[in-house]
């Protein structure tokens, strides 16, 4: 693996709901098999940031490349949209996303849930998919649920299969919005110990998170996102330990 080619480059990204401005120029890189982690207040950008980088919101100004490639826009500022159908579907299918609310069907078995869009989106053989499928629900501990419905499962059980999910997908990338808040605490660290073995095996992901311990543990880079800027970023043990920013301290000593 090169360790430089950026997976994800987002560039001076700019993003209002009508006259709301939520994004006013952020730049976030994350690189092939890094973890960059976003934190920050409720409201301060950090969902629309992620789905600005899916292209499932689009953005007014700014830059977004997925290895490399530019994401070719038609129109400009609130007109503006992507241009080429079949590049959106390549980032999406390319960026998984794990939500809060883990949004799995509910009509579908465990099984049913994490081979449906390598099928539908991506068309590909159905055994191939079953066995991938079974292996990553293996590898997030819960192979045993194959046969199960979402409702007869823990809540930390549902993300877990919500991760093997985006996994089957064989992403570039998967990025995570906020996996662990609606997890009760003993739930939650199933779902961590999954992110972090992820982590060291090399996935590149964005991970917005209220867990500073999880941002901390398994980042290399953390951006701290303030009313749609970036306030302040660095290494995990910097910015954790030795916070610049007046608005960062605040917000790292009432998280505690
Ligand atoms: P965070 O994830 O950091 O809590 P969000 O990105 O969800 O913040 O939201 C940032 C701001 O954008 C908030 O003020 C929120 O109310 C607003 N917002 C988010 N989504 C929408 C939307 N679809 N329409 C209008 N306003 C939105
Ligand atoms: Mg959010």
């Amino acid at each position: 693996m090169s360790a430089a080619q950026p997976v994800i480059e987002l560039k001076n990204i700019h993003k209002s709901y009508g006259a709301l401005e939520v994004l006013k120029g952020v730049s976030i890189t994350a690189e092939r098999g890094h973890v960059v982690s976003l934190i920050g207040s409720s409201g301060s950008g950090k969902s629309t940031l992620l789905r600005c980088a899916n292209l499932l919101e689009d953005s007014q100004q700014g830059d977004i490349l997925f290895k490399g490639e530019p994401v070719t826009w038609a129109g400009s500022g609130a007109a503006r949209r992507p241009a080429d159908a079949r590049q959106v579907l390549r980032i999406r299918t390319n960026l998984s996303m794990v939500f809060q609310q883990f949004n799995l069907w509910s009509h579908m078995t465990i099984l049913q849930n994490v081979m449906e869009a390598p099928l539908t989106v991506l068309r590909r053989d159905r055994a191939e998919v079953e066995q991938k499928a079974r292996q990553y629900l293996d590898k997030v501990g819960i192979g045993d649920k194959c046969d199960v419905y979402p409702a007869q499962m823990s809540g930390g059980q549902q993300q877990r299969a919500a991760i093997a999910r985006a996994l089957c997908m064989e992403p570039e990338a998967l990025l995570f919005d906020e996996p662990t808040s609606a997890l009760d605490p003993e739930l939650e660290q199933e779902v961590v110990k999954v992110i972090k073995d992820l982590a060291a095996e090399g996935r590149t992901m964005l991970i917005v998170t209220h867990d500073m311990k999880l941002a901390h543990d398994v980042s290399d880079h953390v951006v701290f996102l303030h009313q749609g800027l970036i306030e302040e970023e660095g290494a995990p043990d910097t910015l954790f330990g030795a916070p610049k920013s007046e608005r960062l301290r605040g917000f790292l000593s009432a998280t505690h």
